[in-house]
């Protein structure tokens, strides 16, 4: 009989015997990155030792580009961008993923160190959309580089040997807290990381104490925090969830989940593809995607005007733009997993939710779709062919009910220069918490779509 309705698919289920296998085996490589990747310079170096492992090179090595060249680039060490060239010159358009490696964290302040009641701490300004509340309490990690006037070090505080934390008030006495909104029972100048409390005469000073152990440790004076990037995360180690090992919880997985999905893609995509294949890793998308390492920043076009100028004999502006015209884009963004303990947001026949495969969402946005890139429905026709013709376990989403919130990915910015975009990516439950919850299933699929899409694509 003709299947007329509509029926949602199960990565799991339709993973043959042999894909199951590696369903939980990619998750393995996936839990080890995330681990290393904590922010998004760790991400780049993390990246570029894989890249460099599978033959890619600096595209500054490159004198010409021929097809199955593997190269790199890396801008200010936030940014990092894998490309196979194709058969296809890359004037003719090329396929691009794009994720971000950013993720909502704790930064400290240019002067973070104080002391207060014989407790010295950080002050932190909170980087991206966080429930507050969620970060008092977990054991945190403090990683970044601080730059002197006459070198750099690097801070690589794992939280394992020892950890920071910020406190929170007993129940017994936070009646009054207790009535606040969830938004406002801690707020951002209570996020104060507690990093030491020790004396040893009755004279010292603990601020004091502190500085003395971080001039010892790192050279540093109190002034030089000013050139610091010092960046605190959850110091919880990724891990399997539930009796049937079937989800990873780990922090950062918005978006390295799409991050480590989209290079692993690529690293396993055709020798060499009819198309370009591009994946662009992005930083500050969680901040608006600005600055010279955002999404917004001409990098991704002066790096295709370079690739096409060592193509061409000639290079002039018009190239690109047409290579820019031509070419396709994954935004490669989490997306929201209906949650049954918190159903009220969503709209269930419309909502992501873990274990049925990849995300494909035509708009994200807010109110009325406002700032949502909305892909034809011609794209939308494309790409689900591919996946189905791939056996790629999918499914379709959009970020809550009508009017129940929303929010963006880096779709709009490459949409704007006139390219064909869609937004996919792996589904969450607890997105932006310090323990973020993906389907291994999903995430195997997230790989196999986008690997499709570089081996498929445009063919
Ligand atoms: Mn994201
Ligand atoms: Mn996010």
């Amino acid at each position: 009989m003709l299947e007329l309705e509509y029926k949602p698919k199960y990565a799991f289920e339709e993973a043959t015997k042999t894909e199951k296998k590696k369903i939980f085996d990619f998750s393995e490589k996936y839990k080890e990155f995330l681990n290393y990747a904590t922010t998004e310079r760790r991400c780049v170096k993390r990246g570029i030792e894989l890249a460099e492992e599978k033959g890619f090179k600096p595209l500054e090595k490159f004198k010409t580009l021929k097809p199955g060249d593997k190269v790199y680039s890396v801008n200010r060490d936030k940014n990092l961008v894998l490309a196979v060239i194709g058969k296809n010159s890359v004037a003719s358009g090329v396929n691009m993923i794009g994720a971000h490696i950013d993720s909502p964290r704790l930064d400290l302040k240019p002067m973070p160190l104080y002391d207060d009641s014989k407790i010295a701490y950080f002050k932190t300004h909170y980087y991206g959309g966080i429930k507050k509340y969620q970060w008092t309490t977990i054991p945190l990690a403090l990683y970044g580089k601080i730059v002197k006037k006459d070198g750099e070090v690097d801070v690589e505080i794992d939280g394992e040997d020892f950890a920071l934390v910020i406190s929170d008030l007993l129940p017994h006495l936070a009646s009054e807290q207790m009535k606040k909104t969830m938004s406002a029972g801690i707020e951002g100048e209570q996020l104060n990381l507690i990093v030491g409390s020790r004396t040893d005469d009755a004279d010292d000073n603990i601020k004091e104490n502190i500085l003395k152990i971080l001039n010892e440790k790192y050279g540093i004076s109190e002034e030089d925090f000013i050139s610091s990037e010092l960046e605190a995360v959850p110091a919880i180690k990724a891990r399997d969830v539930g009796f049937d090992r079937s989800i990873v919880g780990g922090y950062g997985q918005d978006d390295r989940v799409c991050a480590f999905t989209a290079m692993e893609a690529i690293f396993d995509c055709d020798k060499i593809p009819e198309v370009t294949a591009m994946c662009i890793w992005a930083d500050k998308e969680e901040i608006g995607s600005m600055g010279n390492t955002g999404m917004q920043s001409k990098y991704t076009e002066n790096l295709i005007a370079e690739m096409i100028a060592l193509q061409e004999k000639s290079y002039n502006d018009l190239l690109l733009r047409r290579c820019i015209t031509n070419s396709y884009c994954i935004s490669a963004d989490v997306a929201a997993a209906f949650d049954p303990s918190f159903p009220s947001p969503y709209e269930k026949s419309n909502s992501a939710y873990i274990g049925r495969g990849v995300v494909m969402e035509k708009y994200v946005g807010a109110r009325g779709k406002s700032g949502s890139n909305d892909a034809s429905a011609e794209l939308m026709g494309k790409i689900r062919k591919m996946l189905d013709d791939g056996k790629v376990v999918w499914q379709f989403g959009e970020l809550g009910k009508v009017d129940g919130g929303g929010g963006g990915t880096v779709s709009q910015y490459v949409a704007n220069l006139n390219c064909n975009v869609i937004d996919s990516g792996v589904a969450l439950l607890s997105m932006h918490s310090p323990f973020e919850l993906a389907s291994k299933g999903d995430i195997y699929m997230a790989y196999k779509g986008y690997r499709e899409f570089y081996n498929k694509f445009g063919k």
